[in-house]
């Protein structure tokens, strides 16, 4: 790998292991989700980095892609279980890293068991080692302790502007994954623990989108505004409308978002919620594989 691209995976990590470390200040019972949100990409933004996408707070059995929209009142509830997971760009290089806070000592194990297995998988990473392996471990660490991996979620290949390059890392052992990790390349580990289920499913809320077209026809100028605004600002990155609340309303914004998604110009990426209510827990780090060394960019 280029050293100046190197460079910039590590220092994208650093600045997203400061603000993930610093994220459980913002994580009370009763603290709106949207302004622990806007606390977080604030950092970001403060420490020279840029978030790669909204920042995610999913709390109990909602396991992913909770982000608050303008107008979201919702608060923390007591005894909860928080994943924070956020994302940092340097010049289009990513890290992805996620932890949980746990509200209450009932789910500290459920927690732990996540947290064990992403330690698990990282010790075992290396040039040429198989996803399907350090899914292996995901699962035994996991079911071990008790709990269950999530199977439908996986960890993921990283590139420039790309969070999900197309390689997937499962957390559970997957007999027919081929991929191996390689050197020259960045991925994403994230083992998700629950007492339900084991997978997870769509819900109906929305707060995140990304571009999916490079042009669109036959739209107000309102919406084309929107449109352009997203394709300079956020490339092929996640966003949320509230990044865009510069161009109108809150609500005229939202509205418009929906409206070019509704028309494929946007994908939507919907919360994904454990299958059977369970709780929920997460633990997530960005790594670069070189030929004969691994480093983990969003280590403390
Ligand atoms: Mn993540
Ligand atoms: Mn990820």
């Amino acid at each position: 790998m280029d050293s100046k691209v190197l460079e910039k995976y590590i220092e994208a990590g650093r600045i997203a292991s400061r603000v993930r470390d610093e994220a459980h200040r913002y994580v009370r019972p009763g603290a709106r989700l949207l302004d622990v949100c806007e606390a977080i990409e604030n950092r970001i933004r403060d420490m020279g980095g840029q978030p790669a996408f909204p920042c995610n707070i999913s709390v109990n059995e909602v396991a992913a892609h909770y982000s608050p929209l303008p107008m979201d009142n919702s608060t923390i509830p007591p005894g909860a279980v928080v994943k924070i997971d956020l994302g940092v760009h340097v010049d289009g290089y990513i890290a992805d890293t996620a932890r949980t806070v746990v509200l209450s000592p009932r789910y500290e194990d459920l927690a732990e068991a996540s947290r064990r297995a992403l330690n698990r998988a990282l010790e075992m990473v290396s040039d040429g080692v198989r996803f399907r392996d350090v899914g292996r471990v995901i699962e035994e660490t996991i079911k071990s302790m008790g709990f269950k991996p999530i199977r439908n979620l996986t960890g993921h290949s990283l590139d420039r502007y790309i969070i999900h390059a197309g390689e997937s890392i499962p957390n559970v052992y997957e007999r027919l994954v081929m991929g191996r990790f390689r050197a020259g390349r960045a991925y994403a580990i994230e083992p998700f623990a629950t007492n339900g289920l084991g997978f997870v499913v769509n819900d109906r809320y929305v707060g995140i989108y990304s571009l999916a077209k490079a042009r669109v026809k036959g739209v107000s100028s309102f919406d084309r505004e929107v449109f352009e605004a997203v394709k300079n600002r956020f490339r092929t990155l996640p966003f949320t409308p509230r990044w865009l609340l510069d161009l109108g309303e809150p609500r005229d914004v939202v509205r418009s978002v929906e409206r070019l998604a509704s028309r494929k110009a946007f994908h939507r990426y919907p919360i994904l919620v454990e299958a059977g209510g369970g709780m929920v827990a997460q633990f997530e780090h960005t790594l670069v594989v070189l030929r004969d060394e691994v480093i983990i960019t969003t280590k403390s």
